[in-house]
């Protein structure tokens, strides 16, 4: 701006002005621009000014007492404004150190931007902070501008948590961010004329985006939307009145130079309130999500105990079970086994324990060189019994003799096994063939001695003996050569008449 004070044709002063001087050469040091009347009677005024966007050049006069008394309350608001902001960067910044939540991060720097933008738009950057740097102040405020929207579009993502909970607004504010990426570089390369043009259109579409945004998300029902919404409100309005006055649609120098610092500030001011609350928030829910997991988990660990204890008085009660079944099955298996071994009827050893046995201490007496003796017992005449009583009496007297012989034959290692019909043999382990024709003669004695009861009364028989011994001197070469050989000796015994004992010894009569 060319301005000329002329009296009488002729140049009194003359002054020039605008953005592309440094602020310390200004006439006056103020933030818009002010020039000295020359203290004359008359003048005329030219004003020749020039701008590559729009301007709107109201012209007022003051008295130099009058101009500074109006300044005052200007620079406290402004003052107060630009306090209010750096209070909230530093107790966000505060926020984030303490509670790493990143939101108060983005918030922070959006502030900074936002102070710097508005520091651009009243002057007060170019007087207080860039006052030389005349390439800043014909990009500040475009630039900042820019840089506060990319950070708000970060610290809106960061704020609503929109990526994590699925919701497509995502894109759009990623878009607006990178629109104002875009649009901060566009401040450095292009006219001031384009991108202030650019900001502006961008700012309001990107506004109202966020209060659509607000309103969903308050629809959805997501607390502290409308506060949330209400910040942008301000704001959006804010720039709205400022855009309609420097078009030159809404009058008014005030609106012009603070609707948008008021505005902002409050917007500032209530994005701080929903930080906080949005933060407080979220822990609340965290907590109660702590708590809840945590009853869960003690839920689930009673359960488990529960089960546990349910399981354990179970599994005793099936291993008592199984250990009943097995102890059932065992003496089955013994009842089995001692069954297996013994004579149906005279409950002495049968013949196939008789054949096992015979091989095992035969074996036994080779390894000890002890003698083995066999007696071979066969009643003598029991045909004409069987015949004369019958069967079912002869069984009797087969019973009684069977007990007899076990009853005399009482050595533990002893054992009397029914052979076959009315033939038994008795084994005498360790017992050499002096002493097994004792036992024999100690067997008939018994069975003299008195008759076997019967159903048809007392019966009495005799039978004959046949007694084979193997010793360490006279060895029999198996078992079956030892009990042939008393088979032979009993045959004998038949032969001489019955009723008495004979002894062979193996080797002498094989
Ligand atoms: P010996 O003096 O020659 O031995 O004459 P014996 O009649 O005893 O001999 P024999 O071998 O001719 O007859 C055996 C008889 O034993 C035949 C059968 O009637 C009887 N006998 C065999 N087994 C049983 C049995 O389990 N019960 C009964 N009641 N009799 C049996
Ligand atoms: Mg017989
Ligand atoms: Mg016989």
């Amino acid at each position: 701006m060319h301005v000329a004070f002329v009296l009488d044709g002729e140049v009194v002063s003359e002054y020039h002005v605008g953005d592309q001087q440094p602020f310390t050469e200004r006439p006056v040091l103020a933030n818009s621009f002010v020039l000295p009347v020359p203290d004359t009677e008359a003048h005329e005024a030219f004003v020749r000014v020039q701008t590559s966007s729009s301007v709107r050049v109201p012209l007022y006069i003051w008295q130099e007492s009058d101009f500074h008394a109006a300044q005052g309350p200007l620079n406290v608001a402004v003052g107060l404004y630009f306090g209010v902001l750096i209070c909230m960067v530093v107790y966000n910044l505060f926020g984030y150190v303490v509670t790493r939540e990143p939101s108060f991060f983005s918030y922070s720097i959006y502030v900074i931007f936002t102070g710097l933008l508005m520091a651009a738009l009243s002057g007060v950057g170019f007087r207080y902070l860039w006052p030389e740097f005349l390439w800043m102040q014909e990009r500040a405020i475009v630039l900042f501008g820019g840089l506060a929207f990319v950070f708000a579009s970060i610290f809106i993502t960061q704020l609503m948590n929109l990526r994590s909970n699925g919701i497509r607004w995502h894109q759009g504010l990623v878009a607006l961010g990178v629109g104002a990426a875009i649009i901060s570089i566009c401040s450095v390369l292009l006219p001031y004329s384009v991108t202030i043009r650019m900001l502006l259109g961008f700012a309001i579409i990107a506004c109202s985006y966020v209060m659509v945004l607000g309103a969903a998300m308050w629809i959805r029902g997501m607390m502290h939307a409308q506060i949330f919404m209400l910040a942008w409100i301000t704001f959006l309005a804010s720039i709205l009145f400022n855009s309609l006055a420097y078009l030159g649609i809404l009058d008014g120098q005030f609106i012009q130079r603070y609707a948008i610092m008021i505005g902002s500030g409050i917007e500032v001011l209530l994005l701080s309130w929903v930080v906080t609350l949005m933060y407080s928030a979220e822990r609340t829910q965290k907590i109660a999500a702590q708590d809840e997991a945590l009853a869960q988990a003690f839920v689930a660990q009673e359960a488990q105990r529960q089960l546990n204890e349910e399981l354990e008085v179970r599994v005793a009660e099936r291993t008592q079970a199984l250990e009943d079944v097995t102890a059932r099955l065992q003496v089955a298996n013994s009842e089995l086994e001692q069954k297996s071994r013994e004579d149906g009827l005279t409950r002495v050893f049968n013949r196939r324990y008789f054949n096992e046995q015979l091989q095992h201490v035969f074996h036994q007496a080779q390894e000890e060189g002890k003698p083995l003796s066999i007696v071979m017992v066969d009643i003598d005449h029991f045909k004409p019994l069987n015949d004369a009583y019958g069967h079912l009496i002869g069984d009797d007297v087969l019973i009684a003799f069977a007990k007899r012989l076990q009853e005399t034959a009482s050595r533990p290692t002893d054992f009397v096994c029914r052979y076959g019909g009315e033939e038994f043999a008795v084994v005498l382990p360790d017992t050499d063939a002096e002493a097994a024709k004792r036992v024999a003669e100690r067997l008939q004695d018994a069975i003299r001695k008195r008759p076997f009861a019967s159903k048809a009364g007392p019966l009495q028989v005799t039978a004959s003996f046949g007694v084979a011994t193997t010793t360490v001197e006279k060895p029999a070469h198996s078992a079956l050569v030892l009990l042939k050989a008393a088979d032979d000796a009993l045959y004998r015994a038949k032969s001489k008449g019955r009723d008495q004992v004979i002894r062979v010894t193996v080797n002498a009569d094989a």
